[in-house]
């Protein structure tokens, strides 16, 4: 990771090096945490933040989710953030905010403990390689099942949950693939471990839904509001493996991964085992909207 001069924590910015934390801070035993990804892209008119109030609305809803009550209002972290990429003097990068129950009562209940509340930002480029945005991973369809809401709730950032993704991409790694994709408890395409999937076929794109425990991803959205505005037919489907290998193209959208094509799942090719025309098209249009040189719609970028 390459460092910074300045972590938000609390409301004030402090030292890089100052942002520890004690041993016996609750989230760090029990996975008490919520946190985002968001990115922030270098366009002519100076640092853009993309989609920093729907990140902030869904880190504040991972909160609620595990019961848990932030001090901040989006407005509020949106400007924390602004504050955090200018004294950064940081053109692009990753912002990394995370709400966790501090220091205070152990034991499993973290309802008298603080919230404390940082935001980190750093350079960062591709997730998955600028190889692999141009010509597609390939991937492993994981042995770990997607988390199910009957048991942790899937639509939370949470950090605790992230055991269960991280766990997917290692195994993905160690069997010699980039990335994984998780089946639900039924059985069905849930996502990758950090990134919604999708899928076309006959010319229409396909993703599940959030009631396979998908997240509800931010770049999910922005690639179907970039297929209406491609007039690319979009459903939300349940979608089973099979599909995955008879798709005409596949591929991951995330924060961090962008808009990555899959070629090759399990050994089997998928369409062209390159990168397919509409990916292209779709991954395209979503570079021009983030580095500004498009505009679907003025609110999605907010200037530092
Ligand atoms: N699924 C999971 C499990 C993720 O961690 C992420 C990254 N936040 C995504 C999907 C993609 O979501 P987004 O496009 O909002 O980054």
């Amino acid at each position: 990771m390459k460092e910074t001069e300045f972590i938000w924590k609390n409301g004030k910015l402090i030292k890089w090096s100052d942002a520890t934390t004690h041993v016996l801070t609750h989230a760090l035993h029990y996975g008490t945490a919520v946190f985002e990804g968001i990115r922030a892209y270098k366009t002519e008119q100076g640092t853009a933040i993309f989609k920093a109030a729907e990140h902030y609305d869904r880190l504040l809803e991972s909160a609620k989710l595990i019961y848990m009550n932030p001090p901040y209002s989006t407005k509020e972290l949106i400007e924390a953030t602004q504050l955090l990429l200018k004294e950064n003097k940081l053109e692009s990068g990753y912002i990394r905010p995370l709400f966790y129950f501090g220091y205070g009562e152990m034991g499993l209940n973290p309802s008298k403990n603080k919230v404390d509340c940082i935001i980190a930002a750093w350079p960062w480029g591709t997730y998955l390689g600028e190889e692999g945005l141009k010509n597609g991973i390939r991937c492993k369809i994981s042995s770990w099942t997607r988390i199910d809401s009957s048991v942790v709730p899937p639509l939370a950032k949470s950090a605790a949950n992230y055991l269960n993704s991280g766990l997917a991409k290692q195994e993905a790694l160690r069997c010699g693939y980039e990335e994984a994709i998780l089946l639900n408890s039924n059985g069905r395409i849930a996502e990758g471990p950090g990134e919604n999937l999708f899928l076309i076929k006959d010319n229409t794109l396909y993703t599940p839904d959030i009631s396979e425990n998908a997240l509800k991803g931010i770049t999910s959205k922005t690639i179907i509001e970039c297929a209406k505005h491609l007039n690319i037919p979009f459903e939300y489907k349940s979608i089973i493996r099979d599909e995955l290998f008879i798709a005409d193209e596949l591929f991951f959208t995330g924060t961090a991964a962008e808009v990555t094509p899959i070629r090759e799942i399990d050994g089997i090719t998928i369409g062209n085992g390159s990168r397919g025309p509409l990916t292209e098209k779709l991954q395209s249009l979503f570079f021009d909207i983030v580095s500004g040189r498009k505009t679907l719609n003025a609110s999605w970028l907010t200037y530092a």
